[in-house]
């Protein structure tokens, strides 16, 4: 990217750093669910519409992002801002995990609902915080996997139409 802005957009090169560099002066991490924010705590944290007895727990910004376009979820949440990787040299420590225990054991939160991705690391984290949450006497859950809405079976992966039959419910 540096390289085609450098060639063939300079202007747009000056914007961005331009932008990139305001960013860098005023985004921090909210004081209650980690995510980014240019206040100290931020705006979904603050608002009275949320659900305060509901704690979902994602890897990143992004996903909380993907969370709120769904529409599905009024709670609030924490950013763990990445993803155990033990071999990366990332522990309970840079995920922050100290904050999310003490931000769980608020004595509002209820139920703790673990949306990290389905991915060897991001499994690993689910199992690892649902582990440290439970011994504080939290209700964990975790989002179910499942098939694509308007997808068909004989075009999803074996893996997923395996964790969709596990993981079915009554109708
Ligand atoms: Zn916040």
């Amino acid at each position: 990217m540096a390289f085609h802005l450098l060639q063939r957009d300079r202007s747009g090169a000056a914007q961005l750093a331009q932008t990139l560099g305001g960013a860098l002066a005023v985004v921090r991490h909210c004081d209650k669910c980690n995510t980014f924010s240019e206040q100290q705590v931020c705006e979904l944290c603050r608002s009275a519409r949320r659900d305060q007895t509901l704690l979902c727990v994602v890897e990143t910004p992004a996903d909380l992002l993907m969370m709120e376009q769904a529409q599905c979820y009024r709670g609030q949440y924490f950013v763990l801002m990445g993803r155990l990787s033990p071999l990366d040299g990332i522990g309970p420590r840079e995920i922050h995990l100290d904050r999310l225990v003490r931000r769980a054991t608020d004595g509002v939160v209820k139920e703790v609902i673990l949306a990290t991705n389905f991915t060897v690391e991001g499994e690993a984290t689910a199992h690892y915080v649902s582990d440290v949450l439970r011994a504080k006497s939290l209700r964990v859950s975790r989002i179910a996997r499942g098939l694509p809405v308007g997808g068909e079976l004989e075009h999803v992966d074996s893996g997923t139409l395996a964790q969709a039959v596990i993981e079915r419910r009554e109708v």
